[in-house]
């Protein structure tokens, strides 16, 4: 494909998905199938198991959703649901089903997130009504299949998601008991960042000759990365517009482009950037060549400083001017991400990569640190103080020019009158402070809150900070909550954490001590959260078993270590 071709969601119509699909993908903005879309969508229509080594950033959510949507009949579906997808998480849930959802939308996907902490009622009427796809974390799906509500006889395909997160979790035990109740000829399909030697196990048990899928693990030739100065953001992307202005700022790029997923996400960062007061354009594969010249002719005469744009519209660029490449998001394989920061730091010239990563997407930027063999460096968003005096710097500079440049005579008399009624520094001082201000323009000063990464090894940091700090504000009020499970049940504190967080809005940063004895545990949670937390294990299980779960009868003022 190059850029004289605007794309219309071609790529995904070579993979012989029904137009019903092309025409979701192509509203929202998908330009092309990411490298891992490529590889699994082939297989999975074909019925073959999977085995797919992917972490979250890479499309995978849609490499196993488009399959099964691909193969949904248009009418007399059953009762039971076709696929189950399994998530370590609620959130996850949530947006696994939020995707069948878009992808599914004219084909009228019944789709059902299923997880602890959410009463279950309303999961019981929703299942009775009739679904096609249950996305549920392990626990909350156990607990439906032994009530006899989540009838598993029509299941065609089994969705292990994040499946190395799950048995950091410890549902290794409730992942088999489910897929034991699956039937036989299920297509089976496993998505994981890493490959413990646990996970290998269940995989050679459970899948049958699956096709191996390994995504940006394919080294590019040494050297090939040029020298650029690169670094992340770590932002929840709520604030992720907010970051990359106050990036923007500091950086002040001559000439930048920035990196976004989708046609939608370019259309709305274009108009996001240009509220906050930058000159910014659009570049996508919805525009004829006509509208992408004037553009790219726009950056080249410094009319424009940014542009933003998917890398379909940007294939084939070559910029002179570029000083800053800006992923947006982490790519979507690591290939990408050394060909899109190729475009600057040519002919010796300094140049400079940004890339803003949600907590999630951590794992995605490792990949890339270890596929081009340099560092990332996780850099701290600028705080407000760091902005104004960059801001300052930068008036500074711009008046220093002037008076080493520009012959200012013409302005002599402004001076010359004030200064009979104001002292002369002071006459100054509200010269900059005008400039300042016509500069600087009125971009937003809130307060970002900073956002710890999230992976596997992050995890593992970050339950033994929390151990450390007895769970994030020690100023907190908190509660012990008794389970009726301990080390007689193979119980370890990664199990509850897992548990917990897995089942409610917790994280395993709000989780305080834990004690373990050999028929309970107790564990400290912020007293705010613990009417919930207590009704979320009720509604589970841990390690398969179900516990008795309540607050803790006899405090006592000993602390609990974990
Ligand atoms: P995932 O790795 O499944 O969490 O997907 C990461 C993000 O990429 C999600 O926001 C998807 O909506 C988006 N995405 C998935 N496939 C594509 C594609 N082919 N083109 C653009 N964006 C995509």
């Amino acid at each position: 494909m190059t850029v004289n071709e605007p794309d219309d969601g071609a790529g995904f119509a070579d993979l012989a998905l029904r137009p019903e699909l092309i025409r979701a993908l192509s509203t929202l903005g998908y330009e092309e199938p990411t490298p891992i879309q490529l590889a699994a969508i082939p297989p999975l229509l074909a019925d073959r198991d999977l085995l797919g080594q992917a972490a979250t950033g890479t499309g995978k959510t849609a490499a196993f959703a488009l399959p099964v949507l691909q193969r949904l009949s248009p009418d007399g579906r059953g009762a039971g649901p076709v696929a189950l997808v399994l998530t370590p998480t609620r959130e996850l849930a949530e947006q696994v089903s939020q995707a069948f959802h878009r992808y599914g939308r004219e084909l009228g996907v019944r789709v059902l997130p299923v997880y602890g902490g959410q009463p279950i009622g309303r999961q019981l009427a929703a299942l009775a009504r009739g679904v096609d796809v249950v996305v549920a974390t392990p626990g909350r799906a156990l607990d439906h299949i032994a009530r006899g509500t989540l009838n598993l006889d029509g299941l065609e395909t089994v969705v292990l998601d994040e499946a190395d997160e799950m048995l950091d979790m410890g549902f290794a035990e409730d992942i088999e008991a489910i897929l034991e109740q699956t039937p036989t000829g299920r297509q089976t399909v496993l998505f994981s960042a890493t490959m413990p030697a646990r996970l290998d196990r269940i995989a050679r048990r459970h899948l049958s000759d699956p096709v191996r899928i390994e995504i940006g693990l394919i080294p590019t030739s040494e050297g090939s990365t040029p020298l650029v100065r690169q670094s992340a953001y770590i932002v929840a992307r709520a604030h992720k517009p907010a970051v990359l202005g106050r990036v923007l700022d500091v950086e002040a790029p001559a000439a930048a482009i920035v990196f976004c997923r989708t046609r939608q996400e370019v259309d709305e960062l274009t108009e996001a950037l240009n509220g906050r007061g930058y000159r910014a354009e659009a570049l996508h594969g919805g525009m004829d060549q006509e509208q992408r010249n004037r553009v790219m002719g726009r950056l080249r005469a410094a009319t424009t400083e940014l542009v933003v744009a998917t890398d379909v519209a940007a294939r084939g660029l070559d910029i002179e001017q570029l000083t800053h490449v800006v992923n947006y998001n982490v790519p979507a394989a690591a290939e990408a991400y050394v060909h899109r920061i190729g475009r600057v730091g040519r002919a010796g010239r300094e140049g400079v990569a940004i890339t803003l990563a949600e907590p999630r997407e951590h794992r995605m930027l490792k990949a890339i640190e270890r596929l081009t063999k340099q560092r990332i460096a996780v850099e701290k968003v600028p705080t407000v103080a760091e902005l104004r005096t960059r801001r300052l710097d930068l008036t500074r500079a711009a008046l220093r020019e002037i008076l080493l440049t520009d012959d200012l005579a013409q302005f002599r008399t402004v001076i010359e009158t004030l200064t009979d009624e104001f002292d002369i520094v002071d006459v100054a001082l509200a010269g900059v402070k005008l400039a300042h201000e016509a500069t600087t323009g009125g971009t937003d000063e809130e307060d970002i809150p900073e956002v710890a990464p999230v992976s596997a090894d992050g995890r593992k940091q970050r339950s033994a900070k929390a151990g450390r700090q007895r769970g994030g504000d020690p100023n907190a009020a908190t509660t012990r909550i008794y389970l009726g499970v301990g080390r007689r049940a193979g119980i370890r504190p990664q199990d509850l954490v897992g548990a917990i967080a897995g089942e409610s809005r917790l994280t395993g940063r709000d989780i305080g001590a834990i004690e373990i004895a050999d028929r309970f545990s107790l564990v400290e949670v912020p007293e705010a959260t613990a009417d919930e937390v207590i009704a979320a294990m009720r509604s589970t299980t841990i390690k398969g078993r179900k516990a008795t779960v309540r607050r803790e009868r006899y405090p006592s003022k000993r602390s609990a270590t974990r």
